[in-house]
């Protein structure tokens, strides 16, 4: 199969014909039709993450199943599916907790580039790493059988791609993790893909008021389409004040940080009132540390959540967000840009780095 290969940090992904074995028991080959381009794989091409190489990044798609290896229950041939990026065994410690996106299975194979056996699909004789199960920069997949769910013919591979990543982070972030009322305030730190779902998330969920913050000025209308009602720079001396003056004075019901910059981890916390929650869902670069003052941690009672695939049960959100896109409820087409090529792959990792808002979406024939 055709595939993009990262065989050096910072450098270009390259396009090789990559050996793909078959899917082994519990495991899916799938035909991917559409993937996202999404600031974690730029992160990871850019070596901020510290894989090993050589690798197949790409984790935001959508395809159809080809073939079902030995156990396979829940897909057959034909069907249409979202992959999660945070396929869990069902079995451990965490999956019993009902917390699948922190399952210790899939925790140790996406952190050895591997698949649950700990072992590589990709490459044959000279094995390539997969991408947190996915590796979707690539004319086909084999992933866990978990990593499928089932869609319907109505949704657009292109929008189930999306709702793959960036919608269900930045949704789950602010309807499972923030835990948002009607009526309440939040402040959405970094206008991007996850942080346009976020504030999306949080109109839809009736936030009085929706404070977009970003270091670019540009974003203010952008987020302003998605739901926003107000714009702050983030690099405003003035930013806590700022807030404040929006919320009675006492700072945000909830904010949702989604840069991944420390320095916006410490703004979240502090435009928060107290007893309100810091919602993380930002990667940081490997070692960095964000500050918070100590002092006066205890009794401002404010909640530090990590937030990671928007604390989502994959199956069932992605299937509520589908629901709702499918009602009009959740327009999602708007955030497609271009659609490329996979050759065309490292043209798009420019753009995200650039800053174009609009996802982009590596589509691939029938
Ligand atoms: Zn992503
Ligand atoms: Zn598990």
């Amino acid at each position: 199969m055709k595939a993009a290969v990262l065989r050096q940090f910072g450098a270009d992904l390259s396009i090789e014909d990559v050996p793909l074995a078959n899917a082994r028991d519990r495991e899916v080959l799938v035909r991917i039709m559409a993937t996202g381009v999404c600031s974690s794989d730029l992160s990871t091409i850019r070596g901020k993450t510290g894989s090993e190489l050589p690798l197949i990044p790409g984790h935001e798609a959508a395809g159809i199943v080809e073939r079902v290896g030995a156990g396979v229950s829940r897909v057959k041939p034909g069907d249409r599916v979202v992959l999660s990026w945070a396929p869990n065994c069902g079995h451990c410690f965490y999956c019993h907790q009902s917390h699948p996106t922190l399952c210790d299975t899939y925790g140790a194979a996406a952190g050895a580039g591997a698949l649950w056996d700990g072992t590589s699909r990709l490459g044959g004789a000279q094995p390539i790493h997969h991408y947190s199960c996915i590796s979707s920069f690539a004319e086909q997949a084999v992933v866990p059988e978990t990593a499928c769910i089932p869609i319907t013919e109505d949704v657009p591979f292109a929008v189930a791609a999306l709702v793959g990543c960036a919608v269900t982070t930045g949704f789950g972030a602010v309807i499972n993790d923030a835990a948002i009322k009607a009526g309440q305030s939040i402040a959405v730190l970094g206008v991007g893909g996850v942080g346009v779902n976020a504030i999306q998330a949080a109109a839809l969920a009736g936030a009085e008021t929706i404070i977009a913050i970003d270091i670019n000025a540009d974003k203010a209308a952008v987020a302003t389409t998605y739901g926003a009602t107000h714009f702050i720079n983030a690099a405003a001396p003035d930013l806590i004040e700022q807030v404040q003056a929006l919320t009675h004075g006492r700072g945000v019901d909830h904010a949702v940080e989604c840069t991944g910059r420390p320095v916006a981890m410490s703004s979240a916390y502090a435009i928060t009132r107290s007893a309100g929650s810091v919602v993380i869902v930002g990667i940081a670069p490997v070692g960095a540390q964000f500050a918070i003052p100590a002092i006066g941690f205890p009794g401002s009672r404010k909640r530090i959540v990590g937030s990671i695939y928007g604390g989502s049960v994959p199956e069932q959100d992605i299937n509520t967000i589908l629901s709702l896109y499918r009602r009009g409820r959740l327009p999602l087409d708007a955030q497609i840009g271009r659609r490329i090529p996979l050759e065309q792959v490292n043209d798009a990792l420019a753009w995200l780095e650039a800053g174009v808002m609009a996802r982009t979406i590596i589509e691939f024939a029938a």
